[in-house]
């Protein structure tokens, strides 16, 4: 089996190492270098998106017809393998990676013809209203009341933990149409413009410091039938087909390649000595990880969606992340936890002085990858039953 690339695809890629050695300026390196959140920040974020929806590169996983730019599992595979050794930024999830996922497969032709192209251009930011505070793991749960009166549905109540709510312009979101079956099947799936009267946004500050997750209240919230994504009560299988994107439809091994490259260099520039067996098992981990993806992504070009293997992808991605972290922080020794960035060593190179900075906020935030996204448990639940069939 012959597993190196065509001529015609490392052309593909000079062109893409050519477009981000043009593209990626100073400031978007420096704001992917020192993002300490879970999130690329809102800022370099939009920058970003804005210049790549420009060059029509923006969703490589969109069918052409929606709007991407055609490419095969192993374009998008070298293009995302390139912005990470670049150190390009991150691109938020929210639009690009399930809300337009979702409009594809189950949104009307008007809603698609409404939304996507904004999603593309950057124009809209989307924020994921599924969490309430009696419901996370159990999202069946969800209690947020939607009561039909005439065209609209009337929404009260909470959703938490959203995702750059203070940003976004839309939020789609779960609420619950009837009470009287089971909890599945009395859930709606609507789209809803954050500036609806009655809708308030209130900060979650991290311990680190930073703000990147909202508490978001309704009262009495008029939302049009027409922002209706499925059909009344059937939201749990749009749901559910937008969790398999969140967790399993994007890129991580790349991303985890160069962070672990990173971190040799870190560790070269320190002079220290890493642990063998915990960089071993890093190792593996990413290996892991770099598989599935490359059996998703071959799910995917052949029109398929990922899968319940993207349960094992989301906590396999997560725990890479956190190790990573780790090592950092075992690297950078206790000044990496003083309260903010650990003091970069003399003449450290501006990769050295940007993984120093952010050193203890990945540490903390990253705690979270085994939570946001469905928690580590639950993922294991969802791989006993539906791939290891126990
Ligand atoms: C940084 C961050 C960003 C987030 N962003 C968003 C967002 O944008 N939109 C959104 O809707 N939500 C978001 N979330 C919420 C996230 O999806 C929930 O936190 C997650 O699903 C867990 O739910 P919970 O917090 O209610 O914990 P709980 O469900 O109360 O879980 C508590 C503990 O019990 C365990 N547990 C629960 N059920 C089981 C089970 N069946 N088997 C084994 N163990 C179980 C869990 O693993 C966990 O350890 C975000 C969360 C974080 C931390």
């Amino acid at each position: 089996m012959d597993l190196r690339f065509s001529p015609e695809l490392e052309t593909f890629r000079s062109d893409v190492q050519a477009f981000l050695s043009e593209a990626l300026d100073d400031e978007l390196r420096r704001g992917a270098a020192y993002n300490g959140g879970m999130f690329q920040d809102y800022e370099t974020n939009i920058r970003w998106h804005r210049i790549l929806a420009a060059k029509g590169w923006v969703a490589p996983a969109w069918p052409e017809r929606f709007g991407g730019p055609g490419w095969s599992v192993e374009q998008r595979y070298i293009f995302s393998a390139e912005c990470a050794a670049a150190g390009a930024p991150a691109l938020a999830p929210m639009g690009l990676g399930m809300c337009g996922p979702v409009l594809m497969g189950h949104g009307t032709e008007e809603q698609q013809a409404t939304f996507l192209p904004r999603i593309l251009s950057g124009e809209d930011y989307w924020c994921q209203g599924y969490s309430e505070p009696g419901s996370g793991s159990d999202l069946a749960a969800l209690a947020l009341d939607a009561r039909r009166d005439g065209d609209h549905y009337v929404l009260n109540g909470s959703k938490i933990w959203t995702t750059h709510a203070h940003h976004a312009n839309w939020m789609f979101a779960l609420v619950r149409t009837d009470r009287s079956g089971k909890p599945q099947t009395g859930i709606t799936f609507l789209l809803i413009p954050m500036d609806t009267p009655g809708l308030r946004v209130d900060p979650i500050i991290f311990v680190s410091g930073e703000h990147e997750v909202n508490a978001v209240f309704f009262d009495d919230v008029r939302v049009p039938v027409t922002h209706r994504v499925g059909a009344e009560n059937d939201g749990w299988t749009v749901a559910k087909y937008l969790l398999e994107f969140e967790r399993g439809g994007g890129n991580a091994g790349p991303g985890l390649e160069a962070a672990a490259q990173r971190l040799h260099r870190l560790a070269a520039d320190h002079g220290v000595a890493l642990p063998h067996g915990t960089l071993a098992s890093l190792e593996v981990t990413i290996e892991a990880v770099k598989t599935l993806e490359f059996r998703i992504l071959s799910a995917l070009g052949q029109g398929q969606n990922p899968g319940p293997e993207s349960s094992m992808l989301k906590a396999l991605a997560g725990q890479a992340r956190q190790q990573l972290s780790e090592l950092t922080i075992t690297l950078l020794g206790p000044p990496a936890l003083g309260g903010g960035a650990a003091p970069a060593p003399r003449g450290a190179t501006p990769e050295v002085a940007a993984a120093s900075a952010t050193a203890a906020a990945r540490y903390f935030n990253y705690r979270a990858l085994s939570i946001a996204g469905g928690t580590d448990e639950v993922q294991r639940d969802i791989i006993a039953k539906r791939v290891l069939g126990l």
